[in-house]
């Protein structure tokens, strides 16, 4: 770092408003540049929820409890976002998925996740809007929710209060066209310049980045790669109107079993194939009570591009069919229907994306389906890896990029 006391942050997703959090922690003022009006990519379209449950042991599991800390931190002078520990329900609707979900809760770090596995009379003690029928449930108390419509305007009010200590500069509309020694110049030809720019573009793999990751041969689509390094996933997400009910903790079907790293248990080779949909889909149900009753519901995976530009209705039928079986009730009217893309790195053991596009200027990216929950320690380390003092426990720079 050098001695302006400036950094500037490109991109007003999750990962660049925690940069900015940070950067103040850091006694650092910021100038945050965004091209839209808001954020408006993955972090305003996702479920909100900071998810540990389904981590892969290790670095990645340790990075995501840094970060359930630090966004319960955050949380205390950021109420707007939302954040709450409601924990998550995974729930077995089959012999196979119990007997996964039993060996997941007798792992060595099973207590880290808080896991605990539930008859069905206990899941619906703990959570009494389930009211369909299974044989049991995985208790994750580690889990917890934010609300993404509102989580990123309601981090940057907190930044703009504190009003004594070094700036914060909210720059919509202002898009980054071109990179420099530490600095950018936006479309009306200013050049924003501080000790480090952070470039946190999101899924836009082109445009700003673009040059440097063909360069350094860091997509999944590069010849040779074989599908290993940044790529995009798409995924199908809806809403319905106000749920008669109060569900008390995130829900996942046992289809997330399948998705989530940290079931790799022997007993997930003995699961029944999906449903032809959810299998043509990659969907697993995931669902979130929001603080206005709605349900968000989701999610489906694409993986290759182009993406449709339109949404199946075929994988919403049967996502809708899960959570109806499981809350045993009909759903309310489905209000909003969206799409959302984001980037991670895939086939390489990282957990993110970070790499030095210029002197001074680093691109973040590429956190895949954790970006909201790891976004905070994510900002973190690209401050302890920039100051050249990794912390202890926590991967390094190579781990992350090995
Ligand atoms: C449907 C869906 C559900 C998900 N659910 C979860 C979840 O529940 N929990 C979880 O942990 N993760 C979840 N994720 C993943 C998570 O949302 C992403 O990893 C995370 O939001 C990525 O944040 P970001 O800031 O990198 O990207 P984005 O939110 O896409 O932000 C990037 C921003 O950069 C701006 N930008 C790009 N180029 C420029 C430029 N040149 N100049 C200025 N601005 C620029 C864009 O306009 C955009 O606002 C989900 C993702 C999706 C799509």
């Amino acid at each position: 770092m050098g001695d302006s006391g400036r950094v500037v942050i490109v991109g007003g997703g999750i990962l660049g408003t925690m940069h900015a959090i940070m950067a103040r922690r850091r006694g650092l003022s910021v100038v945050h540049l965004e091209r839209e009006a808001d954020g408006r990519g993955a972090s305003v379209r996702n479920f909100g929820l900071v998810w540990v449950s389904g981590r892969r042991a290790g670095a990645e599991l340790a990075l995501a409890l840094r970060a359930r800390q630090l966004w319960a931190e955050i949380a205390g002078f950021a109420p707007g976002t939302g954040f709450r520990p409601a924990g998550s329900l995974t729930i077995a609707t089959g012999e196979a998925e119990l007997a996964v979900m039993l060996e997941a809760a007798e792992l060595a770090d099973a207590k880290q996740r808080e896991f605990e596995l539930l008859s069905p009379g206990e899941v619906r003690a703990v959570n009494p809007a389930l009211r369909g029928e299974f044989l049991g449930g995985l208790y994750c108390r580690a889990d917890a929710i934010v609300e993404p419509r509102v989580t990123l305007p309601a981090l940057r009010a907190a930044l703009a209060a504190g009003s004594a200590g070094p700036s914060y500069e909210w720059r919509p509309g202002t898009e980054a066209v071109e990179l420099g020694d530490r600095g950018v110049r936006d479309s009306g030809g200013t050049w924003h310049r501080g000790d480090l720019v952070v470039l946190c573009t999101g899924a836009n793999l082109t445009g700003l980045a673009g040059a440097h990751l063909t360069a350094t041969g860091a997509l999944a689509s590069a010849p040779g790669a074989g599908g290993r390094g940044l790529r995009r996933v798409r995924l199908q997400m809806l809403q319905t109107l106000q749920f008669d009910g109060r569900l008390t903790t995130s829900v996942a079907d046992g289809d997330s079993l399948r998705y989530y790293p940290a079931y790799e248990v022997p007993s997930l080779e003995s699961l029944p194939a999906q449903s032809a949909i959810a299998a043509a889909s990659r969907a697993q149900l995931l669902l979130v009570q929001r603080l206005d009753g709605s349900l968000t519901i989701g999610d489906t995976h694409a993986y290759d591009e182009p993406f449709g530009f339109d949404v199946d209705e075929d994988a919403y039928d049967h996502l809708l069919a899960r959570a109806e079986a499981l809350l045993g009730t009909a759903l309310p009217r489905v209000q909003r229907r969206w799409a959302g893309v984001y980037s991670e790195v895939a086939g390489t053991g990282a957990i993110y994306h970070r790499s030095t596009v210029s002197p001074g200027v680093v691109l973040v990216t590429g956190p895949g389906g954790r970006g909201m929950t790891c976004s905070p320690a994510i900002a973190e380390e690209t401050f302890l890896t920039t100051e050249g003092q990794p912390t202890e426990g926590q991967p390094t720079e190579e781990t992350l990029q090995s």
